[in-house]
């Protein structure tokens, strides 16, 4: 495969030029919050009693070549894709048909579709619903064709937490603040785009009948250690909309301090903790947690996830937009049609238009483990030590670290009960062609081949009932970068770290 730079990419620094350029990195990030708490790992805990600490977020010194063309493949296709999605979290047969096959070796997507349903049983109150979504991508050198072209491939469809933006903004001020004037960067506008897409959801929502002032909640995870990512949205409001009152709320908390107000709407009240006299509307709840079993240790927690779904707070999302995000969700959307059956696709989305055309150029194979002929197909490739890898195997989980890759399939696949295979995906490996950079990470330099993973983000507003699209935007990007001997890209999870585009 081709590289993608002609020539010495990153620079050939010498030791002192290569010291000052960590200096000017080391600062600009903390001057400018590119920084996240740090792990215990690097600040043992004893050492910063009071999690006073931050430190400048794992980023490359350069930003990373990447085609333009993809770039802008991926770009022009978001809002697309937040149509669709949009659309498949109204189709709640669908959404049940999903659920069912995927549940018997799942109990978390099993409790969440049960907390819909007792919410379905009494009524939704809030039509609306927002999506902050990132559509996830790798460059793909497609060989098949006579002229070899590059083209961006999706990884997988993020609706719930979906991170980095605040962080992905100032990646690229960073880069653009030492970049030579040679490369092209691409403006990222994604704290913004993110943050107005709170606020419409906010204004959509009516003044309070109750006489509260309204306020947006972001719902976080205790001991989030990606604060600052977070932080920037919320800066980013109070910047742009200054009366606009925001505040974070540890997801085990939710019962504590909120509660439904006694009417037909159930609206959410959110009580000041230091001031409990002072009670809020909650208009929006932007959810940065809920998408991993761990956030639900107990019953409590689902309690707290149906106080929530059934208040009239506008979610973002809804259980059945986190439920459209699922890994096989993805896998029957992106399945083509047969001779005898329509693409799913085609039920949401018009497939005779260059939109959908767009669409399929961004899926890769995905294939289902269950027990239809395309799932035996697959059990067949997942368990041969040879075709597997060119695989990874995906449960319904969000937040990185849960996958299988190549090799390791075989052996974890008969670990788990055959009656439960179904519960995951089987998906094609993209291979990007490769990239060469050097990642600053805890103080230390790592060069190297690196593979590189471009999110392209959208707000949506929709109508859950009529179908109303009342916003439908793209909202910016981010690129994410690993070691290429690394599997998992996840920034939080500790192997990854932010970059940002020069097109090429
Ligand atoms: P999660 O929702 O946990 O982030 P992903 O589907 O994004 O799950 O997978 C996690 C990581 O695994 C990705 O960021 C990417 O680095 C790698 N990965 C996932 N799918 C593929 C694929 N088809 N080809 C290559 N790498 C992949
Ligand atoms: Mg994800
Ligand atoms: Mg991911």
């Amino acid at each position: 495969m081709a590289s993608l730079t002609s020539g010495a990419y990153p620079p050939n620094l010498k030791a002192e030029e290569r010291e000052a350029l960590i200096e000017t990195v080391k600062d600009w990030s903390i001057g400018n919050g590119l920084a996240v708490r740090p792990p215990p790992t690097v600040i043992a805990a004893e050492a910063d009693p009071k999690a006073i600490s931050a430190i400048n977020v794992p980023v490359t010194l350069f930003p990373s070549p990447f085609p333009r063309q993809c770039f802008a493949q991926a770009k022009s296709v978001q809002k697309t894709y937040n149509e669709l999605y949009a659309s498949v979290s109204r189709d709640e047969q669908f959404l049940a048909q999903v659920v069912k096959e995927v549940e018997g070796g799942d109990d978390f997507i099993r409790n969440l579709w049960n907390v819909h349903q007792k919410v379905k049983a009494e009524g939704y109150t809030q039509p609306l619903s927002l999506g902050l979504f990132r559509s996830d991508y790798m460059v793909h050198q497609d060989t098949s064709t006579s002229t070899p072209s590059l083209q961006v491939k999706q990884v997988e469809f993020n609706t719930i937490a979906a991170s980095f933006g605040g962080l992905s903004t100032y990646t690229s001020l960073l880069h653009n603040s030492i970049a030579e004037d040679a490369l092209d960067l691409p403006e990222n506008t994604t704290a913004h785009g993110l943050a107005a897409g709170i606020e419409s959801a906010y204004h959509a929502y009516p003044k309070s009948e109750l006489g509260h002032q309204k306020a947006v909640i972001f719902l976080v995870q205790g001991g989030e250690r990606n604060v600052f990512d977070q932080r920037h949205l919320e800066y980013q409001i109070a910047k742009a909309s200054p009366a606009i009152p925001v505040f974070r709320l540890p997801y085990a908390d939710v019962l504590k301090h909120t509660t439904l107000a006694d009417t037909a709407k159930r609206q959410l009240l959110y009580r000041l903790p230091r001031n409990p006299s002072k009670v809020y509307e909650v208009a929006v709840i932007y959810m940065r947690s809920g998408y991993d079993p761990s956030d639900y240790p107990g019953q409590e927690a689902w309690d707290a996830r149906y106080h929530l779904e059934r208040s009239h707070a506008i979610k973002c999302p809804t259980i059945l937009t986190q439920l459209a995000g699922t890994k096989k969700v993805q896998q029957i959307l992106t399945t083509p049609k047969t001779s005898s059956a329509p693409s799913a696709l085609s039920k949401f989305i018009k497939d005779d238009t260059e939109d959908a055309a767009e669409l399929w150029r961004s899926f890769t194979n995905i294939y289902p483990l269950d027990t239809s002929e395309a799932g035996l197909e697959a059990r067949k490739k997942a368990l041969d030590p040879q075709l597997c890898q060119s695989y990874v195997l995906k449960p319904q989980r969000e937040g990185g670290g849960n996958n299988t890759y190549r090799g390791a399939i075989p052996a974890f696949l008969k670990s788990v009960p055959e009656a439960h295979w179904g519960s995951y995906i089987l998906m094609e490996l993209i291979t990007p062609p490769p990239v060469q950079n050097i990642i600053l990470r805890n103080g230390n330099l790592e060069q190297g081949g690196v593979i590189c993973e471009l999110g392209v983000y959208g707000t949506c507003l929709w109508d859950q009932s009529t179908g109303e699209v009342r916003r439908n935007e793209e909202a910016g990007f981010l690129l994410r970068t690993k070691g290429d001997k690394s599997e998992e890209g996840g920034v939080a999870a500790g192997f990854g770290c932010m970059d940002s585009c020069t097109l090429v």
